[in-house]
């Protein structure tokens, strides 16, 4: 037997220990990374860090393999040979930012809207908005609009939070934990450490996801729903709790929009708005005074159920009336809904009489006093100890706007958001309801050499906030157009395609930053390569000029024209900010950095150092001085300190002021970043208990909110559960107003924005005929998007992915475990290889996200396993939906949002003739002169010893 390895886990394995936060994925777990003569030795967890508290995961510890990667870009780069070649040559950064200069000054002279600039999963934004703003071009967008829009506007417009970066159930409290559609590379050591702690006190966890994978595998009641029928589930829990009559009255008036009365006058302009007093108040009928009131006012007893004559004469009922109506209805029973999702109805009945008893029956007591909002003081804080999660497997289809807020209806009547045992606010939310941010960007505000007049991105209140030029869209994606009027993350799935088609125009140059465009980031790989690579009647590139940075030669980078090489997540500098989307935990408000715990080895710069560097030779106002010298000569560390949005208010909160004794708002500290490094590089401020829950609602923490800067407004955050701004585009397609959908558009924004969530069919199942299955992807728990390949490490675990099915279908086509298989849409079709299971919904197949990779690309040998029997479903889904009425085809994307519907595919399955490799084949791809990946990756051999 072999001897255990004599390893001394008490010494040091390395010289210098630096500390900073993990970017193998987005949780943004603490690090302690361990040096040794200036090399990555070890990887561990920070146990003082906030959202991980020690724990490493797999990717975070294999993040030396990553930064070690064979794949990394080394210098900058010029596209010598055709696109999509891969031939390049490296020039210097003076050349490359002067090239960049050059093409983006042009576009900035003339016409700013001909510069799209959109990135993906960078953690930046706050800053690329600015930049692009400065820029003056309505084409920015990051990669919201592809991943989980609706999940996050669903919850803003509902309740001014949403689910991960926005809150989290309350892991110490909650008897009873709903998961739906949740990928597990996402919400990674948060999701396990809390899971840990349900597991410990035998609290209920209850997943909903059409596959058992990972956290559903460990859950204690698993749903295998049929994928796109979440809400129509959600709604027949909602119906059974009307009909048992177990909800919570009382959040309901205290904290909800339930009681406001909505116009009974079907055909007027103001048919579904809220009937309101001369001020603009919402108006309720008060028990107490026996007549109308506003229903903002502190000393009413408002009516919940009934309708009302209003002083003009015109009825008006109930949101709660309403609500009752809609879900009473027999189209939510349980007994009708069985088939389409595939759950059982005493399944069904079931889990709604334990939600009841849970919330009602098993309330939870703090003896905490706090003060409300009208500054009634409480005793005790009442919780419903039921908590929900929900992701990308509710966002990422047609209806998943509608079912986000279906969600969220059904926490609001169990009186479980923000209370103890429920959901819970991480600061800075929760923010107002509807969200007071509003998109810019309209074609008429446009201006040469002018910033654009606010942030690009927002939340329209009905059609007035659109922006448009005439009917035309402003914004190359469409969003905030009729095809997509509340996409308050942009359409970036669908910029290439509108590039090459000049719909609505052309542009000169598209910039992105670390997006796998070319590859598993977009609907329709081969139309999108040929988008790439489209000429013109003079031989031209129709989208002229493509600048993309990444730190890793992926399927992108051949298709660009200049290469601006961004370093490793442990080479640079980042700033995980409160304008952005903040570390903080539910008790905390908290934020981070990452700094360079080594130097780069290669020509390579931060992509935000280069575009900050963009921003002053471009001389756009925020990175310039008056006398045009730049205004942050110190890169990017030099802004995450500087730069203030408003005074006293900057990227990072912890440490303001002179002498770094403020947070949150103070004037810059020269010696903030020290501070943060020797803090772990990040900062942690705990909010005080009585302000710990009903944050929407209470005065201690809305004052404090406004102290800190994180609130605009004192007034509570309402939940509106009735959504006015839907109906303002409703009445809009039903003839009212001065903005008006074209005729084309009427129907879809009539049926779809209806302020009450409700369920539809998912467009492509409604559209396409003959593909009977679902098909969709899982995410690896051991991988984040497509980062993993070139990981040494993880590719062990995973180098190729294989179509997963229920063993049913199996039979069905006569195939066993690793038959290939055709698998087709309506667009096309792939070849692939099976894997029988049991623990999947039966109409369903499924895959792991983003394996398959082009030969040529990340470091990887042209037959290794991913090349070769690694496979995509994106080569299946189409970017737009078939013609409909009207002949127009629309994006396929949810009506409201642009949120891409990925998985609303459709599919058929034939079994392949004999072995073989994946298809459709794709050229491999030139490699960049990347010097040749040694055969064997191996690591560490320098701090070998002799064993002891
Ligand atoms: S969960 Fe994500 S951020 Fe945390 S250690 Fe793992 S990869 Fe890193």
């Amino acid at each position: 037997m072999a001897r255990e390895p004599n390893i001394p886990v008490n010494e040091p394995v390395g010289d210098t220990v630096k500390k900073t936060t993990c970017y193998m994925c987005a949780c943004r777990c603490g690090i302690n990374v361990h040096l040794r003569d200036g090399k990555v030795r070890y990887i561990e967890g920070n146990r003082d860090h906030p959202v991980n508290k020690g724990v490493l995961c797999g990717k975070g510890s294999a993040g030396i393999m990553q930064h070690y990667s064979p794949a990394r870009l080394r210098a900058p780069m010029r596209r010598v040979g055709p696109r999509g070649s891969g031939e390049f040559e490296e020039i210097s950064w003076d050349e490359a930012l002067k090239t960049a200069t050059d093409w983006l000054g042009a576009v900035r002279k003339i016409d700013p809207k001909r510069l799209a600039f959109f990135t993906g999963r960078d953690q930046s934004q706050s800053l690329t908005g600015m930049w692009a703003m400065q820029f003056g071009t309505p084409n920015f967008a990051a990669h919201g609009g592809f991943c989980s829009v609706n999940m996050a506007a669903g919850g803003l417009y509902t309740f001014g939070g949403a689910f991960w970066e926005f809150g989290d159930p309350d892991w110490d409290l909650t008897k009873y934990f709903m998961l739906f559609g949740v990928a597990e590379d996402h919400a990674s050591n948060p999701i396990k450490i809390g899971i840990g702690k349900l597991k410990a006190r035998g609290a209920k966890v209850v997943s909903i996801n059409p596959v058992r994978t990972g956290y559903n595998a460990v859950a204690d009641e698993w749903v295998g729903i049929r994928p796109g029928t979440d809400g129509l589930f959600v709604g027949a829990l909602i119906h059974e709790l009307f009909r048992r009559q177990k909800i919570d009255l009382d959040y309901l008036v205290r904290y909800t929009n339930a009681p406001w009365l909505v116009i009974d006058d079907s055909g007027s302009a103001d048919d579904g708005l809220f009937a309101r007093d001369a001020d603009g108040n919402p108006l309720v009928h008060d028990r107490k005074s026996g007549g109308l009131a506003s229903g903002k006012l502190a000393d009413i007893q408002p009516e919940l159920t009934g309708s009302r004559y209003l002083p003009d004469g015109r009825k008006a009922r109930t949101v709660f009336e309403l609500m009752a109506e809609r879900y009473l209805s027999g189209e939510y029973s349980p007994d009708v809904v069985a088939e389409r999702t595939g759950v059982p109805a005493e399944q069904i009945r079931r889990i709604a009489a334990e939600l009841a008893d849970v919330a009602f029956e098993q309330e939870i007591v703090l003896d905490q006093p706090w003060t409300d909002w009208a500054g009634r003081r409480h005793d005790k804080m009442i919780g419903r100890p039921i908590s929900m999660h929900a992701m990308r497997g509710i966002s990422a289809h047609s209806n998943g706007f509608q079912t986000c807020r279906m969600i969220h209806i059904l926490q609001i009547l169990l009186g479980s958001i923000d209370c103890p045992g429920g959901f819970r606010y991480k600061p800075p939310y929760p923010k107002q309801t509807p969200p007071n941010l509003l998109p810019h960007g309209a074609l008429g505000s446009i201006r040469p050499e002018m910033p654009l007049g606010g942030p690009h991105l927002g939340f329209p209140h009905g059609p007035d906030h659109l922006l448009l030029d005439g009917d035309k869209p402003s914004r190359l994606d469409k969003g905030f157009s009729w095809d997509a009027p509340m996409s308050a993350h942009g359409l970036m799935h669908m910029v290439i395609n509108n590039a090459a088609k000049k719909d609505p125009y052309g542009i000169d140059v598209l910039f992105m930053y670390m997006a796998n465009m070319a590859w598993n980031s977009s609907m329709n790989v081969p139309d999108t390569l040929d988008a790439l690579t489209a000429k013109d009647e003079n031989g031209n590139y129709v989208i002229p000029k493509i600048i993309y940075s990444d730190a890793y030669y992926s399927e992108t980078v051949p298709y660009a024209d200049l290469i601006l090489p961004d370093t490793t997540y442990l080479e640079r500098w980042d700033c995980i900010s409160l304008l952005d989307r903040p570390i903080s935990e539910a008790d905390m408000v908290a934020d981070a950095i990452r700094y360079p715990v080594v130097e780069p080895d290669r020509n390579v710069r931060g992509f935000q150092e280069v575009l900050i560097d963009l921003g002053s030779r471009l001389k756009l106002p925020a990175f310039t001085n008056e006398d045009g010298s730049a205004k942050y000569p110190g890169g990017y560390a030099d802004y995450i300190v500087n730069h203030q949005r408003k005074p006293g208010i900057g990227p990072l909160a912890g440490w303001r002021g002179k002498d770094g004794g403020e947070f949150c708002v103070g004037e810059p500290n020269p010696e903030q970043l020290e501070r943060y490094v020797e803090n772990g590089s990040f900062f942690a401020h705990e909010i005080a208990p009585e302000h710990a829950y009903f944050k929407h609602a209470n005065r201690g923490y809305l004052d404090w909110g406004i102290e800190k800067g994180i609130r605009l407004s004192a007034e509570p955050t309402i939940f509106q559960l009735y959504s006015e701004p839907l109906q303002k585009f409703r009445l809009a397609a039903r003839g009212h107003g001065d903005r008006q959908p074209p005729d084309t558009h009427r129907d879809r924004i009539e049926t779809h924005f209806d302020p009450l969530p409700f369920w539809y069919p998912p467009f492509e199942e409604q559209m396409v005929e003959g593909f009977p299955l679902h098909a969709i992807t899982q995410r690896p728990m051991h991988m984040y998007h497509s980062w993993g390949s070139q990981n040494a490490w993880l590719r062990q675990i995973t180098a190729a992915n294989r179509l997963y099915m229920h063993t049913s279908i199996g039979e069905r086509i006569g195939a066993t475990d690793d038959d290939w298989v055709w698998l087709s849409s309506h667009l096309g079709r792939v070849k692939c290889q099976i894997r029988l299971m049991e623990g999947v919904n039966p109409h369903t197949v499924w895959t792991w996200n983003a394996i398959g990779k082009r030969k040529g690309a990340w470091g990887l040998d042209n037959d290794a396993p991913e090349n070769t029997r690694g496979f995509l479903l994106n080569h299946l889904i189409s970017e737009l939906l078939p013609k409909g009425g009207g002949g127009y085809r629309y994006s396929n994307s949810d009506p409201i949002t642009g949120q891409a519907a990925w998985f609303d595919l459709r599919v058929n399955i034939e079994k392949a003739d004999g072995a073989g490799e994946t298809e459709p084949h794709f050229e491999p791809l030139g490699r960049g002169g990347l010097p040749e990946a040694p055969h064997k990756l191996a690591f560490g051999s320098e701090f070998r010893r002799e064993p002891a």
